[in-house]
């Protein structure tokens, strides 16, 4: 269980996230909705450390974590461990081949053989139905097969929890499909994970939890089958589009 209490983040004498108290289960799939700029991307990197919060506490599992102390190279380092962030425009290294991308951090970040990162590269690839792609390099393949290797790069570290931030906005409706029934997959087999997203269908097919988001508050957090289907005046306006 991810926990964040009294969460604060300014940027300039703007306060981004006001006073966040949220809660990310284990095992499940979160979804975080809300308007642009309310402040879901800077609440997904404050988990992993990519923002730092002025105040507030961040509980992951047996680590604890105070914003607003300064925070010890081993402490960031393990909690940086327990999740991998997949981001919008997948960001491969162009100059390694898929199989590179996939086994470079396990093998220099976690000290593993060799062996044992591309034997687990290999079976992750088939996952995704990506096998033959191996050892292309990323600009040889389409944007969803790059994002299905983005997130195979993010399972190869073993993280607790994947945390993706609108991991299909970039792409082609067809190609985004391949990508969201990999990420469906992963949640049925109860993979943690935190997605940011405005895609609403799969949020509703994919979310075990809802959390949503506008000017840096939380508004809504409880089930799918609340949001949309008993959702407040102001959860209806944004379901219609009107954000
Ligand atoms: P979107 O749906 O457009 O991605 P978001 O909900 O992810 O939006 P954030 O990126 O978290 O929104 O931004 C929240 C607020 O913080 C916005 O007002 C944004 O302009 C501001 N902000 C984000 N990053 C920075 C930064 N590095 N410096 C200054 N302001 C920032
Ligand atoms: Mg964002």
């Amino acid at each position: 269980m991810i926990t964040l209490k009294n969460v604060v983040k300014k940027y300039g004498n703007k306060e981004v996230l006001k006073d966040i108290n949220v809660e990310f289960p284990d095992g499940k799939t979160t979804v975080i909705l809300g308007p642009s700029g309310s402040g879901k991307s800077t609440l997904l990197r404050s988990l992993d450390l990519l923002v730092r919060p002025e105040s507030g506490t961040l509980n992951f599992g047996d680590l604890k974590l105070d914003y607003s102390q300064p925070v010890s190279k081993k402490l960031s380092f393990d909690v940086r461990k327990k999740t991998s962030m997949v981001f919008q425009n997948w960001n491969l290294f162009p100059n390694l081949t898929v199989l590179q991308n996939i086994t470079t951090a396990p093998e220099t970040v976690l000290g593993k053989s060799k062996k044992e990162t591309q034997e687990r590269a290999k079976k992750l690839l088939e996952q995704v139905g990506l096998s033959e792609y191996a050892d292309r390099y990323p600009s040889q393949l389409s944007g969803g097969q790059q994002q299905r290797i983005s997130i195979c790069r993010a399972l190869a570290m073993d993280p607790e929890y994947i945390l993706l931030d609108e991991p299909t906005s970039a792409l082609d409706p067809e190609l985004e499909t391949q990508v969201l029934l990999i990420l469906e997959e992963l949640s049925k087999m109860g993979q943690s994970m935190i997605i940011v997203t405005h895609n609403m269908e799969f949020a509703r097919s994919v979310a075990d939890k809802i959390v949503f988001v506008e000017d840096g508050n939380i508004l809504f957090d409880d089930t799918p089958d609340q949001f949309f289907n008993h959702p407040t005046t102001r959860i209806k306006d944004f379901l219609s589009g009107i954000t």
